[in-house]
């Protein structure tokens, strides 16, 4: 692997995680387990959820899915219709009506006195890859809307509830899943490097547990296409996972103390109500976490789990069980690549400011001089005396045009309209910030575990705060840098 391939395909510590001590690794499996092909999977499922809107009677025969008009971590605005995308502090610094974007003076209208709170319902996080056809979809819904095009009186709210509920049929009703199912080649991208990684960690001891959100019949299908062949000859996927819940209904999973059946018979899929402990080697339905560290008896602290779903697999386990957590997100190969492309152009941007904070601190010191000497009442102190205000402000007119494009293209890495994943401006987004509370770790995909391997200690980097040496934001007044 290449030094760039590597760094793409790092685990990011946010805090630091001793592989040797976790005796337990759940694993959840769609976007996890299994990458599916972002466009190829999202399209299905919106073109699914299009044709239960068109059977209402609604004009959505035209509508097309453009995987490049969303990205997961903005969220959607209920109230306005509009997507955003917002700092860690939830200042939103862009937006979007339906597919429109909004221009800088109308964004600083309408969310001057609004910070997004996830915490509201008036907001909704795009969580996971699955949320990309749901946003696509209520986007250009919101246009139709505006458009006097939709039948009956809907808000954005009630447009939302209804996408929603042609999504979830889209993918509860068995035909989404059957078309995968048939043509998995199409949807699914194998990583030949994820059952070397599964059997360092079998082999170390670990426990392994697959809990998923799908249902037994698409779980068995897909796992087996997606691990039996790697794996050596007389093996099969059921021999590495001690555990397999099915149907688990993530978060509440996390959260609720849920009825749990076993799959009594696989190939018809019935159920029976089981009391008592997981017993290894079986499927099981529903049930909770705290069922699974009883049967295991293990501590929160020993069990990490791996999943896509910001909330519903990670923010969850970690504040509900203080399970250890790992986020996968498959963006981070593009934005690290797309950060090292723009490296150079990055270096000159961080020039350019230094020296624009040099003027600036320059400038603030002439203004209260001429202010001294205008109204006599104490002596100029003679900071920043080069030059007059005027010159100063022109100065910094000239650098801020060569500033300009270059944070124009910093705010447009890795997807044109909303930029960065985790960036926001000079900021982290707010998914960043989700990521770095919920996730001990996060990386682009499970098989980045095999060269660090199951007894990796895997140690969190000093943070930088503002007040650290070097930083830019510390620059003195005397510091000269361009
Ligand atoms: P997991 O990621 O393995 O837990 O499974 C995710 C499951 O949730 C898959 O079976 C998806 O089809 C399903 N899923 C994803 N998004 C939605 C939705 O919006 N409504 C209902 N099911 C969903
Ligand atoms: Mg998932």
């Amino acid at each position: 692997m290449t030094e760039h391939a590597v760094r793409e395909r790092g685990i990011f510590v946010n805090r630091t995680l001793n592989m040797r001590s976790i005796r337990a690794i759940g694993y959840d499996m769609d976007y996890t387990l299994i990458h599916y092909r972002v466009d190829e999977w999202e399209r299905l499922a919106y073109e699914h959820a299009r044709r239960n809107l068109a059977a209402r009677g609604w004009p959505v025969e035209d509508l097309v899915f453009d995987p490049t008009q969303v990205i997961r971590g903005l969220a959607l605005d209920l109230q306005e219709g509009n997507l955003l995308k917002a700092t860690r502090f939830g200042y939103v610094i862009r937006a979007a009506h339906g597919t429109r974007m909004l221009g800088y003076e109308q964004l600083r209208d309408d969310y001057a006195d609004t910070f997004v709170d996830l915490a509201e319902p008036r907001f909704v996080f795009l969580n996971t890859l699955f949320s990309l056809s749901e946003a696509a979809l209520f986007g250009q819904l919101v246009d139709l809307l505006d458009a006097g095009e939709l039948p009956g009186a809907l808000g954005y709210a009630a447009l939302y509830r209804t996408v929603r509920d042609a999504l979830d049929e889209a993918h509860s009703i068995g035909s989404l899943k059957a078309e995968i199912a048939a043509d998995p080649d199409r949807y699914v991208e194998l990583d030949p490097e994820l059952v070397p990684t599964l059997l360092d960690q079998l082999y170390a001891g670990r426990r392994l547990m697959l809990i998923t959100n799908s249902e037994w019949e698409y779980t068995q299908r897909m796992m087996a296409y997606a691990v039996d062949p790697f794996l050596p000859a007389g093996m099969n996927w059921r021999d590495v996972f001690e555990t397999v819940i099915v149907s688990a209904v993530k978060p509440e999973f996390f959260t609720a103390h849920k009825p749990l059946y076993k799959v009594e018979d696989e190939v018809a899929g019935l159920l029976r109500p089981h009391v008592g402990a997981l017993e290894a080697g079986g499927v099981f339905f529903g049930g909770c976490a705290r069922q699974v560290e009883d049967s295991m008896t293990l501590s929160g602290d020993q069990i990490l789990y791996v999943g896509d779903h910001l909330f519903g697999d990670v923010h969850v386990s970690k504040s509900q069980l203080r399970w250890r957590t790992a986020l996968i997100l498959r963006e981070m190969e593009s934005e690290v690549r797309a950060q090292r492309e723009f490296a150079g152009d990055e270096r000159r941007l961080r020039e350019l400011m230094e020296h624009k904070v040099v003027l600036e601190t320059r400038m603030a010191a002439a203004r209260l001089d001429e202010q001294r000497v205008r109204v006599g009442y104490a002596e100029p102190l003679g900071r920043g005396a080069e030059a007059s205000p005027d010159e100063l402000r022109a100065q910094i007119a000239a650098i801020d045009e060569e500033i300009t494009p270059l944070a124009v293209e910093a705010g447009s890495l890795r997807n044109e309209r909303w930029g960065p994943l985790m960036r926001a401006g000079i900021d982290k987004s707010l998914f960043a910030r989700q990521v770095e509370r919920y996730a001990d770790v996060y990386t682009s995909r499970v098989s980045n575990f095999l060269r660090v391997g199951p007894f990796a200690m895997l140690r969190a980097g000093r943070l930088s705060l503002p007040h650290d040496e070097g930083r830019m934001d510390t620059v003195d007044e005397g510091a000269e840098s361009a």
